[in-house]
């Protein structure tokens, strides 16, 4: 969208700046100027002050200053040309749009959010006082909503019966469809439903969610089709009612429903906006940082696995944010606390942890770490973790603090961090997409994170099995789906076994036949070996105390990084690699 500049300077001398301001801040006379607390940071005497004649403020605590048009983007955080439209609209101007395309968009976008609008306050006077809506207040009531809250979120009722909220809005069926109201043939849309009213940060309507009642038709949850306003991967829920709080904290929760917003909100944290049927994309991100840097994730975050670990470090990296996890109680979401136990609500999303952090803590749990087998084996899978970070300095601090907590060396941790990095970094751009579609269309449950080593010696047996399949046992993979993958592909004629066995499992096998593999399989299979040896030389050396056991451990050692080193030579790789598998063999 375009303004010309003619109607920019129009709305500016149109507006008046300092009855604008005084909507946000009390402002005295004082000489030439208006003075008052500044509304951009804290303070107790006031530094902020208002030129009218000039049309700027300036605040001599924060230094932050402009013309009436900054004022409103700051204060609230709309873009250049929404704040423009904002001011119009206060000052009865209509806009002329540069492009004459943007026009009657605008104007049909327009008459969208007008019905949007009026549709709220159908729903939300229903649910207030009719008598069809009983079943719906009464759910409320149960579930601890009070009045108070129904009308500053303004939740409504969408009736059963059809038609009625067509014949208030007094419109066809037509205009109901374009705004996601209803259907073609004249049906609503949302019907004998809870609804919430989604809006932009600015307020304005551009959608609902609908959610279904006790013993009401299924889907649990309805949102709005798309629209000419409407874009589920843009849309945050509860960013108007939460914005003013957002910018105050610098924080900004990110649940999954909107319950869980209202839910924070009741807890005494009302910073929460909520994706509205969809993972989290780049454009929501991008919002939000509009508003604050300290995102906090306050849903289980751990299912979608490495595709949406990469895509977090991205964000953090491209628009300075830092990505927390809440510490939920395992299954519990933030509405649901918020009824029960508002206190542990706010103490999870203080007790946030980096995104990184949380990772390693989730998988240390499973693992006993009161042995030296289970504390080789944490090490190792914390290392793919860190190793998956972009930073240098952020891995590192991790490998210092980890080797301590695990009881190895650093240097051993580093090592292994690093040989994980570049393996990542070897991995095609080709997987990258296809994990980050998956991850886009909700493939949220793997068991347990693949190593690209481990993907691409898979990928090997599928491809060049007479290269690799005898050489590689199951006790090589790590990750509990890459087993259960090699197990399959063990059998004869595993194609015609994949009908009987797990959906994911079959989803991973049938990915990985599409692929090609990018190097020797004999090299692929080295570079599942590389760890598990360093695992091995960690274990015989770093975790034994006692000094008999580490001179009987000393030959196998020797041995084993003599193998290790022929492994990365192309000429002694395919013996080395036959001598390694053989001891695996006969050690597992
Ligand atoms: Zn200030």
């Amino acid at each position: 969208m375009a303004i010309s500049d003619d109607d920019v300077q129009k709305i500016k001398e149109a507006t008046d700046i300092v009855s604008v301001v005084s909507q946000y801040v009390t402002l005295k006379k004082v000489g030439m100027r208006w003075a008052g607390l500044c509304p951009f940071h804290t303070e107790k005497t006031g530094s902020f002050s208002v030129n009218a004649e000039e049309g700027f403020f300036y605040c001599f605590g924060c230094q932050k200053s402009g013309d009436v048009i900054q004022f409103i983007r700051e204060i609230e955080q709309l873009d250049f040309v929404e704040s423009v439209e904002w001011l119009a609209e206060k000052a009865g101007i209509i806009i002329e749009y540069t492009n004459v395309n943007d026009a009657s968009v605008h104007k049909e976008k327009k008459l969208v959010s007008e019905l949007l609008t009026r549709a709220a306050q159908f729903f939300n006077d229903r649910l207030l006082s009719s008598p069809d809506a009983g079943k719906a207040r009464a759910y409320l009531r149960n579930r601890g909503f009070t009045r108070e809250t129904v009308e500053a979120f303004q939740i409504g009722y969408a009736p059963m019966q059809t038609g009625a909220l067509r014949a208030f809005l007094g419109t066809d069926a037509t205009k109901m469809e374009a705004a996601g109201l209803g259907y073609s043939g004249g049906g609503s849309f949302f019907r004998d439903r809870l609804m919430f009213p989604i809006s932009e940060p600015n307020g304005q309507v551009i959608g609902f969610g609908g959610r279904m009642l006790p013993e009401g038709q299924p889907p649990k949850y309805k949102n709005s089709p798309q629209s000419k306003v409407y874009d589920k991967s843009k849309v945050l829920y509860g960013l108007n009612f939460a914005k003013r709080e957002i910018v105050a904290s610098g924080q900004i929760i990110v649940c999954e429903g909107y319950t869980d917003v209202i839910g924070c909100a009741k807890a005494g944290i009302p910073r929460a906006v909520a994706t509205c049927g969809t993972a989290l994309t780049e454009q929501h991100m991008k919002l939000m940082t509009r508003f604050a840097k300290k995102i906090v994730l306050a849903f289980d975050a751990d299912g979608a696995g490495q595709a949406a670990a990469d895509r977090f470090y991205a964000w953090e990296k491209s628009y300075e944010v830092e990505v927390f996890v809440a510490q939920l109680p395992s299954g519990s979401d933030p509405g649901q606390m918020a009824e029960e136990n508002p206190e542990a609500l706010v103490e999870a999303i203080e007790s946030a942890r980096p995104f990184l952090e949380h990772r390693i803590a989730r998988v240390l749990q499973s693992v006993d770490l009161t042995t030296a087998e289970g504390r080789a084996r944490a090490a190792d899978m914390a290392a793919q973790i860190i190793s998956e970070h972009p930073n240098d300095l952020v891995r590192d601090q991790y490998v210092v603090e980890f080797a301590d907590k695990l009881k190895v060396s650093i240097e051993i941790l580093r090592k292994l961090v690093l040989k994980y990095f570049q393996d990542g970094r070897k991995r095609g751009d080709a997987k990258k997409d296809v994990e980050t579609r998956n991850y886009e269309e909700g493939f949220s449950q793997e068991l347990g994170p693949i190593s690209s080593a481990e993907r691409n010696l898979l990928c090997a047996v599928i491809h060049a099995p007479e290269a690799v399949k005898d050489l590689t046992i199951k006790e090589m993979f790590n990750s509990e789906l890459a087993s259960m993958a090699f197990d399959l592909l063990c059998k004869e004629d595993w194609k015609k076994h994949l009908d009987a066995e797990n959906e994911q499992l079959v989803a991973l096998v049938q990915r990985l036949s599409v692929e090609g593999i990018d190097a020797d399989p004999i090299e692929l299979l080295s570079r599942v070996l590389d760890p598990i040896i360093d695992r091995w030389q960690m274990e015989l050396v770093y975790d034994v105390t006692d000094i008999d056991r580490l001179r009987i451990n000393q030959p196998l050692v020797k041995w084993l990084s003599e193998r290790q080193e022929e492994m990365h030579l192309e000429e002694t790789r395919l013996a080395s690699v036959q001598a390694i598998t053989s001891w695996l063999k006969s050690v597992s």
